[in-house]
């Protein structure tokens, strides 16, 4: 039985020692292991996966490694478990933690700074100067530290949003992708209401930018990109407007609907040379380019144009600033229905063909999610 000196736990919620957990050995190889249970330290806790979502960058994690690292190098063979969209129960609590009790539900953002160097100082943990030294109590769960494709994880209390009732597993697993969304809008970018967003790509996180742009009262929302379906699902959770690339010309008609000036907000999601320049044009004189995507190759871009036009581009990387506890409050109240992107659920069991239907998006797949509960639970829990 789990029973670490100074841990709590509870005859509610018997853990074993070990726990199923995937493990990625080399690209594109992951194996379903028993590995020790993890123990909580302090300010930590033991949550038992309840659910996670699978997102673009888990694919290119378990393919190429980057950007995981573990012992400053590629995650392969490492005994590492990806995974970075997770919810689930608090089901032990690390040796004087009273901020959560066990049986809770919670979801989680990715970063635990180590809370001593001057970027967590300034609460910028994302941006933690210590990032990917566990030894200084950095965490980033699914990138330096294990994550989620697991029965269990440990986390901070302070990656912990509490889920209500109302909200279905599979909803919660997507605080983590609107937090990042929100964070490049409003604690990076200062978003007031009343001021334009164009958003571009709509894969998940472009989807709930549109949705939490919407909510804070940005005016005009547009989002661009080339799927139909995705981008009647853009309109559904908030754009004003959409754009077709392959249709329209889209710096021509952003600039139409915002007087001829273009936008205050540009969130590139996209990940493209086209898409980053296209960016930059659409943003008015002053305005932020926030780059949401991860390239794949290196980018040529008009700098003499941001120079010009005074344009401020910055990078996010995922969820800073606790933006986890205010797009759950969002959701919460149902000011959006991130649900609308969750796909396809299958058990953690068959971790493979969830990644398969997210690679490939099988039948259209947007989110998917696994989930160590029965999946017709988790569909009828998402029901009510
Ligand atoms: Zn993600
Ligand atoms: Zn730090």
């Amino acid at each position: 039985m789990y029973q670490p000196a100074g841990v709590t736990t509870s005859s509610d919620f018997p853990i074993p020692s070990d726990m199923k957990a995937w493990v990625l050995g080399g690209p594109d190889e992951l194996v379903l292991r028993n590995k020790p249970t993890p123990v909580p330290g302090r300010a930590e806790v033991l949550v038992r996966i309840d659910a996670v979502a699978i997102c673009a960058t888990d694919l290119q994690v378990i393919h190429s490694g980057s950007p995981a690292s573990i012992q400053g190098g590629l995650p392969f063979n490492k005994n590492f478990t990806p995974g970075h969209e997770y919810m689930g129960t608090v089901a032990a609590l690390g040796p004087h933690v009273d901020e959560y009790a066990i049986g809770e539900r919670v979801s989680v953002e990715i970063h635990a700074g180590c809370g001593q160097c001057k970027r967590c100082r300034q609460g910028m943990y994302t941006s933690c100067i210590n990032y990917g030294r566990p030894e200084k109590g950095h965490r980033a769960n699914g990138f330096t530290t294990d994550g989620g494709f697991a029965e269990y994880a440990i986390n901070h209390i302070n990656t912990l949003a509490r889920v209500p009732d109302s909200m279905s597993d599979a909803e919660a697993t997507l605080v983590v992708t609107a937090g990042t969304s929100m964070y490049g809008l409003t604690e990076l970018g200062g978003l007031v209401a009343g001021e334009s967003v164009v958003v571009i790509g709509p894969g998940p996180i472009g989807l709930l930018a549109v949705a939490v742009a919407k909510a804070l009262g940005a005016c005009p929302v547009i989002l661009t990109g080339t799927r139909p379906k995705r981008l009647a699902l853009g309109r559904e959770l908030g754009a004003d407007r959409v754009i077709n690339v392959a249709e329209e010309n889209a710096v021509e008609v952003v600039k139409q609907l915002t007087g001829g000036v273009g936008a205050d907000y540009v969130v590139e999601c996209a990940g493209t040379e086209a898409t980053v320049n296209q960016a930059i044009h659409m943003a008015n004189r002053g305005g932020k380019v926030c780059l949401a995507a991860f390239p794949h190759d290196p980018v040529t871009t008009d700098i003499a144009h941001l120079v010009r036009n005074n344009i401020y581009l910055y990078g996010i990387r995922g969820e800073g600033r606790s933006a986890t506890h205010r797009a759950m409050a969002l959701m919460a109240e149902k000011r959006f229905d991130a649900a609308k992107i969750h796909t396809h659920t299958f058990p953690l069991s068959d971790l493979p063909t969830a990644l398969r239907y997210a690679r490939e998006r099988v039948e259209d797949a947007i989110k998917v999610v696994v989930t160590t509960r029965q999946v017709n639970e988790l569909a009828r829990v998402a029901a009510e």
